[in-house]
């Protein structure tokens, strides 16, 4: 117990010291973000006591119904950060526009883009829910001025640091400064998050995926190419049996790929052809990309790697595939060959009856 075991605080200082341009100003920044987590952790934990779930009665910018615990969650976010001078200003996936640093209050160098609670549709049932957060520098030319959207529009390569949290059985925090990927379990009864798994890793190959197969018919042609082999397993042309896994919340689909590997995937489909994709770029896809790397991953649109999409706007959508090395490499090939029609023996009526897809 008094065995002085690293805790976030150390660990961001030493991160610090080994990286002196992220500066003082970033630890800061970060135990402000960790307080943030923390104060959600509790709300979360306490459910119907508190008085926390159900719908709040509003929709966020997205047009999505948000719980009472959404808005809770973005006011812990804003009310344990916006005070400190660390920040130029803040993005949340509940906000239509970025948050302001009031004028009371000194600006600093970083913004702060986040998803206050990451699979809120669970809480109701009592599932891991997460929040998901990411840092980015400020261009130089806003700081003195007011920044504005355009300043957040940068591809996910250019985080200072992603991270999430996990609100399951037990509360972690898993990091990363771009110097590998680590997890934090939160310690109650001292309030601190405890480093637990140092130097997370992906095994490359998996014989786990996790996709809502429920959009099978709107997938593109791909991926029902990759899940049919998948759900074909020994018998077919991957010679293997495979698992599927699915939470619905974004945040324990990657805590149990950086856990035991397995691929996920939230690909673009046509049942909504004004979203290219479900998951929002900048408070989802770019800070899960980010961690997903980092821990020897990949994460891609199927097209272009995610950490290389550049922004067009705060909100955008993308697909999303990510986890184990191998597997996203090959779901990657697999819209190559599909662009280049190299898949044509696939789509043969021949390949059609070998799977459960009669239209490929
Ligand atoms: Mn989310
Ligand atoms: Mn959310």
């Amino acid at each position: 117990m008094l065995s002085g075991r690293t805790n976030v605080n150390k660990f961001l200082i030493e991160e610090q010291r080994r990286n002196p341009a992220l500066g003082g100003e970033f630890c800061m920044l970060m135990s402000d973000v960790v307080r943030s987590c923390k104060a959600i952790a509790q709300g979360v934990s306490r459910g119907a006591l508190a008085g926390v779930l159900g719908d709040a009665g509003s929709e966020n910018v997205q047009g999505e119904a948000q719980k009472r615990l959404d808005v809770l969650a973005n006011e812990a976010f804003i009310n344990h950060c916006d005070w400190g001078g660390h920040l130029a200003a803040m993005a949340s996936e509940e906000l239509d526009d970025i948050y302001r640093i009031p004028p009371e209050y000194p600006r600093g160098r970083y913004l702060l883009v986040f998803d206050p609670l990451d699979g809120s549709s669970n809480i109701d049932v009592n599932l891991s829910v997460g929040s998901i957060f990411s840092v980015l520098r400020c261009p130089e030319s806003a700081v003195v001025e007011q920044p504005t959207a355009a300043d957040f529009l940068q591809p996910g390569s250019r985080q200072v640091a992603a991270g999430y949290a996990l609100y399951g059985p037990s509360t972690m925090l898993v990091l990363t400064v771009g110097n590998g990927t680590h997890g934090f379990t939160l310690k109650r009864d001292i309030g601190e998050f405890v480093l637990t798994h140092p130097n997370l890793t992906i095994s490359p190959e998996t014989r786990e995926f996790a996709i809502n197969a429920s959009n099978e018919r709107f997938w593109e042609k791909p991926i029902q190419r990759y899940v049919s082999e998948c759900l074909a397993g020994q018998t077919g042309v991957r010679e293997k049996d495979f698992n599927m896994r699915w939470v619905a919340s974004l945040v324990a689909e990657v805590h149990r790929i950086l856990m035991r590997g397995g691929v996920f995937m939230y690909p673009r489909d046509t049942k909504d052809i004004s979203r290219p994709g479900r998951l929002r770029l900048l408070y989802e896809a770019s800070p899960m990309a980010m961690i997903v790397a980092q821990a020897g991953g990949l994460a891609s649109t199927g097209r272009e790697r995610i950490l290389d999409v550049q922004p067009t706007s705060l909100h955008q959508r993308v697909p999303v595939i990510l986890g184990s090395r191998d597997e996203v490499e090959r779901i990657e090939r697999y819209h190559r060959e599909h662009e280049t029609g190299e898949d044509q023996p696939f789509r043969s009526p021949l390949f059609a009856t070998r799977t459960l897809f009669r239209d490929y």
